[in-house]
């Protein structure tokens, strides 16, 4: 590659060439040159003169075997001294020659193009009589007549002038040897010294004399600066580099063009270096966060494998993905995000060698932090002793991300999940050690987000076969395996199902059960969410009109909708269309949106909502808490129901803060005249505890698991009956009877 830039910058260096001691070639750069016709060089001339030349290097012209082309040969032979191994006063040892092949086209067409006189000319002849430059392209490598060429080598040898009868015509030749290998001549015809005069010949004699001197200083100029000054150059840079040094550092002592030329040299090298360097880092290192970055993460773990390979180590790999990361981006902007990820991959980071690092260098740690993009991390853990080690780190990383943090004055939490991969036990190579714990990222997700799962090889694998889910999904709508199921909501006051929240299920006929949590995502990437929208609305509109005159006829039934079903302009009258199709009642009907499906569409939101209302059908505000919009800025939503998010009431009994927050959230709700349901209700104490707060409804595993609708409708029949024997009327007046929190029995 060096070889080849400098022919880039020196495009007569034609062919650039490390010979043996013996003569063979080691190394040969030629681009234009694609015939090598002897890799032994030890039979040529030039050989035999470059390993008897005992100065610094040797210049001869020669007719090169592989294109005969007359060529300037420059060899130079490589002397080097390995200081880690030879002895101090050593001398260096002859590894070899550098040898460049200089086209000299240019040089020869000079010779070729010089007029003497009005008819005089110049031409170049090597020792063996061939002709090398002449103004008649046709005479270029013909040979001169031996007879003719032996007396010009003659005269030239003494200064003297030959006068020869060459086609019908009188000539003066005047010659000089330039090199070994290289004459110069000029031929005067007669007839210019008679038209001129005695006088005039001398002048001309003068000028044959002077053109020689010139052409030969030229000549001499143009070796020495175009091609014996960068062989210097290039000289000194190949020690340099030879001995592991890239970054180029020559001699500047000299004060001459050479040591100009030294020092550009040193400095380009310099600036080359910093530059590759630059690039280097960009390359490997994510902008945002200063971490590796995924093509450098790849190269660690490779590298990682198979250090622990030979050694038979184990590596660790948790692999970290933010929960609700978009949340934070879409509600507060994408600075936010941004500051947000920087945080937190300083806690990573932290984390990581605060655990392992104790003690160490930082250079020696076998760990590394890294950004694979977006709000995925991903965690090496070196030389690791035992799974609890890992374990350690993924609870201290989902401990420190857990902290508050203060964004645009605001305090915001965090989760994160983790999924963890050992090596060798669940995959032999980088490839399959990251999806592995890719996988089990995922199970971490879908099971409730914020925690860490080691991975299993039961895992299934849908949740990273993206595109195979998206094609399966688009067949699932049109057979049994997509269906809903149905979560009872009770009102906390009575104790009675009121409502129930149809959820969607994916039975897939090779992977089992996927959670919507790993599929809706998918769907609304890939922009099939919309018709599984209608496909969820058209089955949940047609199980309430077929409710309708059973014991589940006055349910509310709630619809999840998705940000993008709710974003289309006709989603309403889709929706109206639907109902008269149907003959479903809107007052049945209440759809859900997450707090930040409405944040995000901002401007047209109160429209959009407003046409739903308009047709009857109430809405509820989903997950709310987490998307860090305040209560008074969704005030001027048309919403009927707030639903409390799960993480609250999970925590609401034993952390003091979520207690305060799910009573603030409730009296607000309140003053706004909103209701409220509380959702994730799992025990007998925090259904008391939200009804003691002023809870309207509640939902939960402890009421009632989502259930096919059959189930449901069976789950009120059973209730009406209750009721009836109790000689109550089938709608239990409100707020007189005493909390009956045990609906699941
Ligand atoms: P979501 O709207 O917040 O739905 C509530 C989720 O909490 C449901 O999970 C439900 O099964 C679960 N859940 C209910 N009670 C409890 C409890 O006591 N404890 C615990 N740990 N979990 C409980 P699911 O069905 O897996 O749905 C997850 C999410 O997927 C839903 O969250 C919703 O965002 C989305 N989703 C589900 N069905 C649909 C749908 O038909 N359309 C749309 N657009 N999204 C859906
Ligand atoms: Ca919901
Ligand atoms: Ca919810």
């Amino acid at each position: 590659r060096l070889f080849s830039s400098y022919q880039a910058a020196y495009p007569e260096y034609y062919e650039i060439r490390i010979l043996l001691p013996d003569g063979y070639e080691d190394t040969r750069s030629a681009p234009d040159l694609e015939h090598n016709r002897t890799e032994d060089e030890s039979g040529t001339e030039f050989w035999k003169s470059l390993v008897a030349n005992e100065e610094d290097f040797l210049v001869q012209f020669a007719e090169n075997p592989d294109n005969g082309q007359f060529v300037a040969y420059v060899g130079k032979p490589v002397l080097i001294k390995n200081a880690k191994v030879d002895p101090i006063l050593a001398r260096p040892i002859l590894r070899g020659y550098l040898v460049i092949t200089i086209r000299l086209d240019q040089l020869l067409q000079r010779i070729a193009d010089t007029v003497i006189g009005s008819h005089g000319y110049m031409f170049a002849v090597d020792s063996s009589g061939i002709v090398r430059a002449h103004k008649d392209p046709a005479k270029i490598g013909q040979k001169l007549e031996p007879g003719l060429f032996e007396e010009m080598l003659g005269a030239a040898g003494t200064g003297a002038e030959l006068v020869t009868l060459l086609d019908g015509q009188k000539l003066h030749i005047q010659g000089k040897r330039l090199d070994f290998n290289l004459w110069l001549f000029t031929s005067v015809p007669s007839a210019e010294f008679v038209i001129a005069g005695k006088k005039l010949a001398s002048v001309v004699a003068g000028i044959t004399v002077l053109a020689i001197v010139v052409t030969a200083g030229m000549l001499f100029v143009f070796l020495n600066a175009v091609f014996l000054a960068p062989v210097r150059g290039l000289r000194d840079a190949t020690r340099q580099i030879g001995a592991g040094n890239l970054q180029v550092d020559v001699d500047v002592s000299a004060s001459d063009e050479l040591g100009e030329l030294a020092r550009a040299f040193r400095e380009m090298g310099q600036s080359l270096h910093r530059s590759q360097e630059q690039i280097r880092y960009h390359a490997y290192h994510d902008n945002l966060t200063d971490l590796p970055n995924r093509f450098m993460f790849h190269e660690f773990l490779e590298q990682a494998v198979n250090r622990a390979r030979r050694h038979q180590e184990r590596l660790g790999i948790l692999f970290a993905d933010v929960d609700g990361f978009k949340r934070v981006n879409d509600t507060m902007g994408h600075h936010a995000g941004d500051e947000l990820l920087r945080e937190i991959s300083a806690r990573i980071r932290s984390v990581v060698r605060h655990e392992d690092m104790v003690g160490r260098a930082d250079d020696d740690s076998p760990n590394v932090v890294s950004r694979l993009g977006g709000d995925e991390f991903v965690v090496l853990l070196g030389e690791l002793s035992s799974e609890i080690e890992a374990t350690k780190v993924a609870k201290r990383i989902i401990e420190t991300v857990g902290r508050p943090y203060t964004l645009q004055g605001q305090e915001i939490y965090i989760g994160i999940s983790i999924g963890i991969a050992l090596y060798p036990d669940n995959g032999a190579d980088a490839e399959q050690l990251l999806k592995s714990a890719d996988k089990a990222m995922f199970h971490a997700k879908a099971s409730g987000k914020n925690n860490f799962q080691f991975y299993d090889p039961k895992m299934n694998a849908v949740a990273i076969n993206h595109l195979g889910l998206e094609a399966d999904l688009h067949r699932a709508m049109n057979s049994d395996d997509l269906f809903m199921v149905y979560q009872p909501k009770i009102d906390l006051r009575t104790g009675y199902t009121v409502g129930a929240e149809a959820l969607i299920r994916w039975r897939h006929p090779t992977e089992g059960m996927i959670p919507p949590a790993v599929f809706i995502p998918i769907a609304e990437e890939t922009g099939l969410i919309g018709a599984l929208g209608d496909w969820i609305l058209l089955q949940t509109f047609s199980q309430v009109r077929d409710w309708q005159d059973t014991a589940a006829g006055n349910l509310i039934v709630s619809i999840n909708i998705s940000s993008q079903q709710i974003g289309n302009p006709d989603f309403s009258m889709q929706v109206a269309e639907m109902l008269k199709e149907t003959g479903t009642r809107p007052e049945r009907l209440d759809f859900e949106l997450t707090e930040t499906s409405v944040m995000r569409m901002e401007n047209y939101v109160d429209e959009a909502l407003r046409a739903i209302r308009d047709l009857g059908i109430s809405l509820s505000l989903d997950d709310f808490g987490t998307g860090y919009s305040s209560l008074s800025h969704l005030r001027r939503f048309p919403i009927d129901y707030l639903k409390i998010d799960r993480s609250f009431v999970d925590e609401a009994l034993t952390n003091p803060d979520d207690d305060a927050i799910v009573t603030a959230i409730i009296g607000m709700a309140k003053n706004l005249g909103l209701r409220v349901v509380a959702e994730g209700v799992e025990t007998v104490e925090q259904g008391a505890m939200l009804w003691q707060r002023g809870c309207d409804f509640a939902q939960g595993y402890y009421y009632g698991k989502p259930m096919p609708a059959a189930d449901l409708l069976q789950r009120l029949q059973e209730e009406h009956a209750a009721l009836l024997e109790a000689g109550e009327s089938v709608l239990p007046a409100p707020a007189k009877k005493k909390p009956a929190l045990g609906g699941a029995g």
